[in-house]
C-alpha cells in the first residue's frame, strides 16, 4: 500500500494527465511536421551531399523526439493503470512505498530509489560486458 494521501494521489494524477495531454499534442505536432519530413525528403531528392545530410538530420530529429515522447507516454499510461489499480506509488520490484518527494519530482516513477539505483547499476554493467 502506498503512503500517499488522497490529496497527493489526486494532485499527482492530475499532473500525469496534464503531461500526457502535452506529450500527445507534441507527438501530433511532430507527426504533422511530416511537413518537415516532407521537406526533408524534398531536400533529399536530387540534392547534393549536404542536402542529403540535412535531410537525414531532420528525419533523425523528428524520429528521436517522437520516440522519446512515445516512451514517456507509455510510462504515463502505465502510471495511470497503477493509479486505477490502487498500486500507484508502490515500487513494482520490492513493493515498498515510493518516497512522495520522488513522485513529486518524477510522477511516473515505478520503482523506489533503491531499486532504481540497483537497476541502473546492473543495466550499466550488462551494457558494459555486452561490448
Ligand atoms: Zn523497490
Amino acid at each position: 500500500m502506498s503512503t500517499l494521501t488522497q490529496e497527493q494521489l489526486l494532485h499527482l494524477g492530475e499532473r500525469i494527465r496534464e503531461r500526457k495531454a502535452l506529450l500527445l499534442q507534441e507527438i501530433r505536432t511532430a507527426l504533422a511536421g511530416s511537413s518537415r519530413q516532407q521537406y526533408a525528403e524534398l531536400l533529399g531528392e536530387g540534392g547534393d551531399a549536404a542536402d542529403e545530410s540535412v535531410a537525414s538530420l531532420l528525419r533523425d530529429i523528428t524520429e528521436s523526439e517522437v520516440i522519446r515522447d512515445v516512451g514517456e507516454v507509455r510510462d504515463i499510461v502505465a502510471a495511470e493503470q497503477r493509479l486505477a489499480a490502487g498500486r500507484y506509488g508502490v515500487c513494482i520490484d520490492c513493493e515498498a512505498p515510493i518516497d512522495p518527494r520522488r513522485l513529486e519530482a518524477y510522477p511516473t516513477a515505478k520503482r523506489c530509489i533503491a531499486c532504481q539505483q540497483h537497476r541502473e547499476k546492473t543495466r550499466a554493467a550488462s551494457k558494459y560486458t555486452g561490448r
